[in-house]
């Protein structure tokens, strides 16, 4: 069925553009222009881009990006042309291909795949002597890129013992071959060298703490590390937004995405995990200016996370008030507009939180004099707290 539709959908590109035609329901409808009624109950609905919609903060645009996922070109099941296709559709801006260096499920297969046609000693390579070319993932992901307007940032995953050591994402990569060393903090230093950024990813992945090993002290003593993941896949660690603060790192929230988003996010009604930033334009210059500025967030279901002051901003930019009458005895009422497609859960003194969803409105009353302050529940800022935002009138 499937197959019959798809050759119906290149005919009708092919044969007459006038043949495509929107019926009430939004369909199209291909008919073969030699013979109409052969097609006539053949339809096909195209997917869609999703927008995600956030106000400008601080005069800054604020970019949905993913800084974390994979292909098949390490362990992930879908080709990068599949990965950003999917971006695009999810709203996204900005992504980063970073496959793992170390870690290539499908690179056996494959090879066996091609046995005959690559020498006779064709295998899995090592990763001393890696037979592969690890930029082609992102060549392939820049030049897809393109298509849809989607900045592309080339990159890579260092992948060692997660208990010990951990996975580091460099980005903004210039080489992915140069990186490698048995020593993974001269793998970082590799990276650093052509000009990338490190990311430390999952910090609580596989352990049960986020306290920092001796390898992450060392690394982050020498400075080796520019930001780290708050939020990654369905874990989130709150406490990492005091370190980031502490030691001046950027927060990030990434999907770590092996599988596809529609599974792991859409069935599930979630938008993925989005690292915002804050940049001036979506050039590869911008974003890593904007990146090392520490001017993101991590967002995640429905949680933001970062640096108190940003938050703040962050909320003001996407929640207007109004006030649309004052009584008497001086009891104000006021319209609180969000005008984003994020979700804000307020608590207003000891009363019950409330939700301000996606592009709704809500009134709200107060007998205060002058000024009305709410906690932002669904915002973590450093030491755990969710920020107080006091609105004057
Ligand atoms: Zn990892
Ligand atoms: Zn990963």
């Amino acid at each position: 069925m499937k197959r019959l539709l798809l050759f119906v959908a290149m005919l009708g590109a092919t044969v007459s553009l006038s043949a495509q035609q929107k019926n009430d329901y939004g369909f199209y409808h291909y008919q073969d222009a030699k013979n109409p009624q052969m097609a006539r109950h053949i339809m096909r609905r195209e997917p869609l881009r999703c927008e995600i919609v956030i106000p400008q903060v601080n005069g800054y645009n604020v970019y949905k990006s993913d800084l974390h996922t994979h292909t098949i070109y390490s362990d992930g099941s879908v080709t990068p042309e599949y990965r950003i296709r999917e971006a695009w559709l999810d709203g996204l801006d900005v992504i980063a291909c970073t496959e793992h260096i170390e870690y290539r499920r499908w690179e056996g297969i494959m090879l066996q795949f091609l046995k005959g046609h690559v020498g006779a000693d064709a295998k899995a390579s090592n990763n001393q002597n890696p037979k592969v070319d690890f930029n082609l993932a992102n060549t392939i992901s820049v030049r897809e890129g393109a298509k849809y307007g989607l900045t592309v940032i080339p990159g890579a995953e260092i992948t060692r013992n997660a208990v010990n050591i951990g996975h580091y994402n460099a980005l903004f990569v210039k080489d992915v071959n140069t990186i490698w060393n048995e020593d993974p903090a001269e793998a970082i230093r590799n990276a650093r060298k052509q000009g990338a950024v490190i990311m430390h990813n999952h910090p609580g992945w596989s352990r049960v703490t986020t306290d920092m090993t001796e390898f992450e002290k060392k690394v982050y003593e020498e400075k080796l590390i520019d930001g780290v993941e708050i939020m990654n896949g369905r874990e989130f660690y709150p406490g990492l937004v005091t370190r980031a603060s502490e030691l001046g790192l950027f927060v990030a929230a990434n999907t770590d995405i092996h599988s596809t988003t529609g599974r792991d996010y859409a069935m599930q009604n979630q938008m993925r995990d989005m690292t915002l930033i804050l940049a001036k334009d979506k050039s590869l210059a911008s974003l890593k200016e904007a990146i090392l500025a520490r001017r993101t967030l991590a967002y995640a279901y429905e949680q933001i996370a970062g640096d108190e002051k940003l938050l703040k901003d962050f909320f003001g930019a996407c929640v207007e008030f109004e006030t649309i009458s004052v009584d008497a005895k001086g009891k104000r009422t006021m319209i609180m507009r969000n005008k984003s497609s994020i979700p804000f859960y307020l608590q207003f003194g000891d009363a019950n939180p409330v939700e301000l969803r996606a592009f709704t409105s809500r009134t709200v009353s107060t007998n205060a004099k002058g000024e009305i302050s709410f906690k932002v529940i669904n915002m973590w800022a450093q030491g755990e707290q969710h920020p107080v935002l006091k609105y004057g009138f």
